[in-house]
């Protein structure tokens, strides 16, 4: 059967999956991983804040027409002349398209970067470092080396940052919890800037600097990862930072897919979408999220975030059902409400227009988001259901 064939259960194609839900028009979502995976809150599996089954969400739970159908199946490649898409379990027509496939880490080419750091760019990938932290420190209890207890992120955004401020809480207790010491525990943050957080106020990212500082991470600032061996990170400037754990977070792209299909992307892979969000040049074929490269009215590019994913999901859905019912598409338009980093379960900072927040009064916004969130992926019973399980209750 032809239609709307969505590509990506994230945030920006189970955005438009439910609005399309929810009027009525079938579509088949095509996704990896037969659940929705919370990935604004990787950093949170990776210090075991909450066991990993409860970042992830079964789609089969999500919608409720018998007219729509998920494929779990890996997309491999895109027939655009033929409108067709081939996967791992076969190839699907369509006769409009929803390119949501997300973005993965992207490392330049750093010479030994893919092959010895660490990713927080899926569950899986999430686990494995969590699996690989806890093997580190078993090795620390058994050799004393305390090259083991040397963590290093490279890359200074909110990813980043916030893994860190997850570590900074969740290391020392795990420490003290087998009756470790902590004084060989080395947190490296290293970040080719002078600053952390490039998209939020200077008033916040000094607060956030100074409260990581606080916890014990030392700030490698001003400085270039240049690559990587299996125990160190080296830096432009010719340093070795040394430590069995590295991660890199520097940075994303949308899958090369993309660009083999013959779409028009930019150097990270990203889609040129215009106003309605369709690629350009393209009539049937619709790009969102981390996948597109949306210019607003002033000409600024979008960040490759969840809040712009899926406002552009919820757009896009309610534009095809506008259609549907004989109406014109509107422009997409971003509505920013804001920016949160969480830096342990403990502690963040938030920046919400003109207002900003520290401390515990920023995580209720980010509990507030999260919670609005799971309202609109799947009303009050979904967010009983996790948030029962975050709070352990
Ligand atoms: C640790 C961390 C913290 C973050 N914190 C924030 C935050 O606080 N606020 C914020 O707004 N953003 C945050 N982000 C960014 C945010 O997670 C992404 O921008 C967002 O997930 C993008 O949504 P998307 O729908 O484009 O793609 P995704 O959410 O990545 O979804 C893509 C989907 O496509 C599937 N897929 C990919 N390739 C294939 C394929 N070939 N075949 C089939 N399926 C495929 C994937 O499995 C996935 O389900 C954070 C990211 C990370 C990693």
């Amino acid at each position: 059967m032809k239609g709307i064939v969505i590509l990506g259960a994230g945030y920006g194609g189970l955005a438009a999956a439910l609005e399309l839900d929810r009027h009525g028009i079938p579509f088949t979502l095509i996704n990896r991983e037969p659940y929705h995976t919370f990935k604004t809150l990787l950093h949170e599996v990776a210090g075991a804040r909450h066991d990993a089954h409860t970042y992830a969400l079964s789609l089969e739970d999500l919608f409720h027409r018998t007219t729509s159908e998920v494929l779990i199946a890996d997309v491999k490649r895109l027939a655009l002349s033929d409108k067709l898409v081939e996967t791992d379990r076969g190839t699907l027509p369509y006769d409009t398209l929803i390119v949501a496939l997300g973005s993965h880490t992207a490392t330049f080419g750093l010479p030994g970067v893919a092959e010895y750091a660490f990713r927080l760019d899926s569950l899986r990938a999430a686990m494995e470092l969590h699996h690989h932290v806890e093997r580190e420190i078993k090795r620390y209890q058994e050799t004393g080396d305390p090259l083991h207890l040397r963590f290093l992120v490279a890359g200074g955004g909110l990813t980043g940052v916030e893994l860190m401020g997850e570590w900074a809480d969740a290391l020392p207790s795990r420490l003290r919890h087998l009756g470790l010491p902590t004084t060989d525990l080395y947190l490296g943050l290293i970040h080719a800037h002078g600053e952390l957080l490039p998209d939020v106020d200077p008033e916040l990212r000094a607060v956030a600097q100074s409260k990581l500082v606080e916890r014990g991470v030392d700030l490698i600032l001003n400085e270039r990862v240049a690559g990587a061996d299996p125990e160190a990170y080296v830096l432009a400037s010719g340093q070795k930072v040394v430590g069995h754990t590295l991660v890199w977070t520097g940075g994303v792209e949308a899958p090369p897919l993309l660009k083999d299909a013959g779409l028009p992307v930019d150097a990270r892979n990203r889609v040129h979408v215009d106003p309605f969000l369709k690629a350009r040049g393209f009539e049937d074929v619709y790009v969102i999220g981390d996948c597109a490269r949306f210019e607003d009215a002033k000409g600024n590019v979008l960040p490759p975030t969840g809040q712009v994913a899926e406002q552009m999901g919820h757009h896009l859905g309610a534009n095809l059902v506008r259609q549907a019912h004989g109406r014109s598409p509107l422009p997409f338009v971003y509505h920013d409400h804001g920016t949160v980093a969480s830096l342990g379960p403990k502690y963040g900072v938030a920046e919400i227009g003109r207002h900003h927040a520290t401390g515990a009064t920023a995580l209720v916004l980010k509990d507030g988001s999260k919670m609005k969130y799971l309202m609109h992926l799947g009303g009050p019973v979904t967010l009983l259901k996790k948030y029962r399980q975050w709070l352990e209750i």
